[in-house]
């Protein structure tokens, strides 16, 4: 009886595929391989919640496929892995595309429309693309829970987080501040400086210099303070001019082109600029440097305003400040402290005033009358013309410079003053660096690089958003006394509201701006601020959110910090960092122990695949052509996983052809042999040490190759432990191991060698499916069925519930690994010489001669019969450096250099039967090729007929037993039959060869 399946030739890895995925929803072989480990440590995951409002991408593919990899790694290795999906789904994203769908183009038509209604919407909208999000993570073999996932927008997620902000309220760290943020005019909201840090595009701005007139007696020769922007916009906002004051400043005659000015002419002038002397090359043309002055003695003076705008407080003159860098522009820094912090700052210092043309969706006010409603980024030109008529422009060009743009929306930031909230992360900066110190960054540059610098200069976190669908800020405010109060939970709500409604409980607005708390201090009425908050927060909440802490607590005691979590590379400044900066402010502890950053997904122009570009491949259609295993296989093997990849539907088939085909033939092999013989790997046991040096040495391979392996996933360097896997399949296994075994399968008879050789084969190919199930969880789970689950009673039932296979360091015989190492290597030498002398592998050779060390002599010795048989010579000789030169000097020598210590010599001297051998061989290849073509089995028997030269049929009458056995034929006669058919049959083919100069007709016979 034969125990295994016959498999076909050819795998048809899509329907092997859904065959598996129906096997593992029939046995729930998930919810079992979480849950047989219950008892064992944790290896905590925390899932980053992706949004279901837009199709997922093959970039939410790739970091799908990496957690999986690692989660089924580490279950294997014994942890117990619990995964929890979760769900992202408050904030701008969803609000902007549910805007889009209505229409609506700012928050009054949003009010107008009802919030209500708009909040529901959004409700919605979030879950628009669940369905095909739970299919392609089902699909693509990602194990993880979706029947009970975390979402952000659930009453008790939001407790949670309504819980967390008021351990930060409490320790005084969360604050309503007045500062200039970044801002979006569209969105009408703040954002926070990591939303920020992920919108800079590299773009051309114009930039000018101004000039600015000191005021002086009427009759003097004016003098021009020279500043430089790139947002000319700003100049409404003007308040100050700022220097540094120990830097040398130089009062210069210019050469001026009236032209420049707005008036006609061409004709040129002299004008007096003062600016920094290390800035002159700004100036354009001849000039001449009156007087040197350093900048505080430029402090104080005054200079007259470029536009009539009113201003509270004292304005335009020079003051000092450290800020101010000579790297470029003028070293005259013009300061609008209602568009930058560093003017803001420094006009409070100075006792400066403040002047804010600009409304809330960036367009000047009527504080500028002839530019009211223009917005701000779409005056520059405007206003360029208007100094250019007043004779105030020097000159103007282009700056290419990186500017933020809103990350969800695309507009372009603008830097003002607003009222915000925030979290006061800058006074946690050295617990942020400290608690980033217990965490491993892969790849580790990241840790003191772009994370680390980003700690070091940590801005506080402005956390509230003026807008309508998220976790509404817990924040309650006295109409009476002032008196602030943060809700942290909703049994808190309910004691301290006026009008509290329990049924139906829904915390987002427009319900929870309608509850009244009563103050405590002065029995008044306290009212919510109407913000709600940034969404990062929520998912940085993650960790304990997800389980409803502290309302119900056992769970996330054990299951933080996580032990694993990993997201593509932009959210360093993103989740990275919102997970570490809220576990930094409530638990002052490292909320994960092991971050792998993921690189993007390119399109095959090495784009950054995204929605708005149109280059998103869709990935259904790899799942249906190639299959999930070619894909993740693709993923792991391309690159280290932090590194960005060219995604490319070729290179995919192409990963499948080389590598999955590879591991189907092998196991198509054993499977095909097995069957034939019956062979039950139960019922035979031989040591590995009583069997041959290529059996000893394949496992000893493997033996090395698990230990590699692990260190390689250990360290998350997915590509390597992948990439050693292939290399073992391709070419220890298949093009080594298996090929130079062939025969060993083929005697028909039962012997001690063939039983060695079909244990190591199957003990070799049950590893490697082990070695492999977490990477291609599908064609693994396929052979473990066939070739391991058909003995029930010993045997789990998934490949992925068995242990990770460790390596039996008594296997691993190192130097045979290198002695069979030399032997290819010679293989590689003796074929360099065969081509060289234009022989091909085909023909016998008489001998090849190896020149090397005694100790080596000894070590190859007992492999010389795979180097007979690889380079097809009749016998191996070895001998040492004292003979060399004697085959050096012989002219039927070739000689190929192996190693510094190894030289080898072919010799390529013919007689006739070698001659006579070559031929045969070829017609052997002839005739395995005509099998071929009439379809027959591996295993199914032929009959021979030839017809030909002489040289030919006495060459096949020497070594007709040689053909019989090579090609499976019963007999081999000479003579074409009368009745002959000339073409190829249904069983029957017929073919005239030309072999070198010699004419054959073979005919080949189905038996
Ligand atoms: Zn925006
Ligand atoms: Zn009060």
């Amino acid at each position: 009886m034969a125990y295994f399946k016959n498999e076909a030739q050819k795998a048809n890895f899509v329907q092997l595929e859904e065959e598996t995925l129906g096997l593992w929803e029939r046995e729930k072989t998930f919810e079992y391989c979480v849950d047989r480990r219950e008892a064992r440590e944790k290896f905590v995951f925390v899932e980053g919640p992706p949004t279901a409002n837009g199709r997922p991408h093959p970039g939410h593919i790739l970091t799908r496929v990496v957690k999986d990899v690692v989660l089924r790694y580490k279950t294997m290795r014994g942890f117990y892995v619990e995964r929890k999906a979760g769900w992202d789904t408050h904030g701008l994203p969803v609000e902007i595309e549910v805007e889009k769908e209505l229409g609506t183009n700012s928050k009054r038509e949003i009010e107008q429309y009802g919030i209500e209604k708009f909040n529901q919407r959004c409700k919605a909208s979030v879950f628009r693309y669940e369905k095909e999000w739970v299919n392609a993570t089902k699909r693509v073999g990602f194990w993880i829970d979706m029947d009970s996932p975390y979402i952000t927008s659930d009453n008790e997620y939001i407790e949670s987080v309504w819980w967390s902000l008021k351990e930060i309220w409490k320790k005084g760290l969360l604050y309503r501040g007045h500062k200039v943020v970044p801002y979006c005019p569209r969105c009408e909201t703040t954002l926070s400086s990591h939303e920020v840090a992920q919108g800079y595009k590299e773009v051309d701005d114009l930039s000018i210099y101004v000039k600015f007139r000191l005021k002086q007696e009427k009759e003097q020769e004016p003098v021009f303070m020279l500043a430089w922007t790139t947002t000319p916009w700003t100049l409404f906002g003007n308040i100050a001019l700022a220097v540094h004051p120990e830097h040398v400043y130089a009062k210069v005659k210019v050469k001026v082109n009236e032209k420049l000015e707005g008036g006609g002419g061409g004709k040129e002038k002299e004008e007096i600029f003062i600016l920094a002397e290390a800035r002159l090359d700004a100036l354009e043309g001849e000039y001449k440097i009156t007087e040197r002055l350093r900048g505080k003695e430029l402090e104080d003076k005054e200079y007259e305003r470029l536009f009539d705008v009113p201003v509270v407080g004292e304005s335009h003159k020079i003051i000092t400040a450290d800020f101010v860098t000579l790297e470029e522009g003028t070293g005259v820094v013009h300061i609008a402290p209602a568009f930058g912090e560093d003017d803001y700052g420094v006009c409070r210092e100075k006792g400066l005033g403040f002047s804010q043309p600009v409304n809330s969706k960036g367009q000047f006010t009527g504080d500028v009358p002839s530019l009211e409603g223009v917005f701000v980024k779409d005056a520059d030109k405007r206003i360029i013309e208007m100094l250019k008529q007043r004779g105030l422009l020097y000159k103007e060009s282009t700056y290419l410079h990186p500017y933020p743009f809103c990350w969800r929306c695309g507009s372009p930031l603008l830097y003002y003053a607003r009222e915000s909230w925030f979290i006061g992360m800058k006074s946690l900066r050295d617990n942020l660096i400290a608690n980033n110190e217990k965490i491993n960054w892969y790849p580790t540059h990241l840790k003191y690089g772009r994370f680390g610098n980003f700690l070091e200069s940590i801005e506080d976190w402005a956390l509230s958003r003026e807008r309508f669908w998220g976790t509404p800020l817990n924040i309650w405010i006295c109409t009476g006394c002032g008196k602030e109060f943060c809700v942290g939970s909703i049994e808190e709500l309910r004691d301290r509201a006026k009008n509290f409604v329990s049924s139906g409980l829904d915390l987002h607005r427009p319900y929870i701006d309608d509850v009244v708390l009563r103050c405590e201090e002065c029995g008044g009425e306290m009212r919510r601020v109407k913000d709600v908050i940034d969404c990062w927060y929520d998912s940085g909440a993650a960790p304990f959110a997800q389980w409803h802490y502290p309302f119900e607590n056992e769970e996330f005691k054990q299951n933080f910090p996580a032990s694993f979590i990993t997201e593509a590379i932009d959210q360093t400044r993103g989740w990275f960092y919102s997970l570490l900066a809220i576990s930094t402010a409530i638990f002052d502890a490292a909320p994960y122990l092991n971050v792998l950053s993921l690189g993007h997904i390119l399109d095959e122009k090495g784009v950054k695949m995204s929605k708005s570009k149109g280059n998103v491949v869709d990935i259904t259609s790899i799942f249906n052509n190639e299959g999930a295993d070619a894909l993740r296989w693709y993923f792991f093997t391309t690159g280290p996983p932090w590194d960005d990849i060219r995604f490319s539907e070729p290179a995919i088939a192409e990963r499948q052809k080389k590598f999955l085909n590879t591991l189907w033939n092998s196991y198509f092999f054993f499977v095909t042999y097995a069957g034939i013989d019956e062979f039950n790997p139960k019922e035979k046991e031989i040591p590995v040490e009583k069997r041959s040096a290529m059996d000893r040495w394949i496992m000893s391979r493997l033996n090395t190759l698990k230990k590699e392996v692990i260190g390689s996933l250990e360290r998350f360097e997915i590509h390597l432990g992948a990439r050693k896997i292939e290399d073992f399949v391709i070419n220890d296994l298949s093009n080594w191991y298996i090929r130079r075994s062939r025969r060993r399968f083929w005697v028909t008879e039962e012997n001690f060698d063939k039983d060695c050789a079909y244990l190591t084969l199957y003990e070799v190919l049950v590893s490697v499916c082990k070695l492999l199930a977490p990477f291609v969880p599908f064609i693994t789970e396929h052979i473990y069925q066939n070739i391991v689950r058909v003995f029930p009673d010993e045997e789990l039932e998934s490949v992925h519930h068995c242990d990770y296979p460790s390596p039996d360091e008594s296997l691993v015989e190192a130097k045979l690994e290198d002695s069979m190492d030399l032997v290819s290597k010679l293989v590689e030498a003796g074929r360099r010489a065969r081509s060289d002398a234009g022989i091909k592998i085909r023909q016998p050779l008489k001998e090849v001669v190896v020149v090397c060390e005694k100790e080596k002599r000894e070590e190859v010795g007992s492999l010389a019969g795979i180097l007979k048989d690889e380079l097809n010579v009749r016998e191996v000789k070895f001998t040492d450096e004292g003979l060399k030169s004697e085959f050096v000097s012989a002219e039927n020598y070739k000689q190929e250099e192996v190693d510094k210590e190894t030289t080898l010599f072919l010799n390529i001297s013919l007689d006739k039967r070698l001659i006579e051998e070559g031929l045969v061989r070829d017609l052997v290849r002839r005739i395995q090729g005509m099998r071929k073509d009439l379809d027959l089995e591996y295993t199914a028997k032929i009959r021979i007929l030839y017809e030909g030269d002489e040289e030919v049929k006495e060459a096949i009458k020497t070594f007709s037993d040689y053909i019989c056995a090579e090609t499976l034929a019963v007999a081999i006669g000479e003579g074409k039959p009368s009745s002959s058919v000339s073409v190829k049959g249904e069983q029957i083919y017929e073919k005239n060869w030309r072999i070198g100069n010699k004419e054959v007709w073979l005919r080949v016979e189905a038996v």
